[in-house]
């Protein structure tokens, strides 16, 4: 698997307006999203592309992203590997290219939920939040695509989705990332955790019939 960093002004441009239309389901969720400073949240739905262009224009570099880009690659060297494995044994196809687009606003990472292999990465997320890596994030949203198509066969809740992606990474890098917890706890009940992890515990590394008994689960039937 490789992966191709990308940054740009564009790029963040497009970060912060999608982040504005989706500020009211990332409140709900209760994700910490970052906008420039500059942004009075109180008037976010005021703002056009024009000024949000204006305000990032005075502030835009690429210095930091290219710290990171190296810092990401070496590590990728490390961890690839594994995780290809993993998702080789849980019988789902890894991409043979990411695309990791890093930015320093909206949510600390995501995914293209349109089946593309594409990975946003918010930096500046990370540098503050000292107990999670970068590494780990984008492990985790890697993840994340590869299941994504089940996920979406088999109707699974968002709180469900993250429960599921946690519990793999977790199998996977525990003892590489003792530091970590690996699970967005704020995300999930204790029920549907202890009731994921049994038939997680029971089925993996079939990660497909997992999703498949956790969709089932959600709708009801048992
Ligand atoms: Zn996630």
């Amino acid at each position: 698997m490789q992966l191709k960093i990308i940054y740009s002004f564009e790029n963040d441009l497009k970060r912060i307006l999608d982040t504005i239309r989706e500020i009211d389901w990332f409140n709900e969720k209760g994700y910490r999203v970052e906008l420039p400073l500059e942004i009075d949240i109180s008037k976010i739905k005021e703002y056009s592309e024009q000024d949000v262009s204006f305000i990032l224009k005075n502030k835009w570099s690429d210095v930091e992203y290219k710290k990171h880009e190296i810092k990401i690659l070496e590590e990728w060297q490390k961890y690839s590997k594994r995780l290809e494995k993993d998702l080789n044994t849980a019988g789902l196809k890894p991409a043979k290219e990411y695309i990791v687009f890093l930015t320093r606003y909206g949510v600390g990472g995501s995914y293209d939920l349109q089946g593309n292999n594409i990975v946003t990465l918010n930096v500046s997320y990370y540098e503050r939040n000292t107990n999670r890596s970068l590494i780990v994030a984008l492990l985790h949203e890697i993840v994340h695509i590869n299941i994504e198509e089940y996920i979406k066969q088999n109707q699974i809740s968002h709180e469900q989705k993250e429960k599921i992606v946690d519990m793999i990474m977790k199998k996977s890098f525990a003892d590489d990332f003792p530091q970590e917890d690996f699970l967005q706890k704020w995300l999930y009940t204790k029920s549907l955790s202890e009731k994921s992890e049994s038939i997680f515990n029971e089925f993996y590394p079939d990660v497909r019939s997992i999703i498949q008994k956790l969709g089932i689960l959600g709708s009801g039937t048992i």
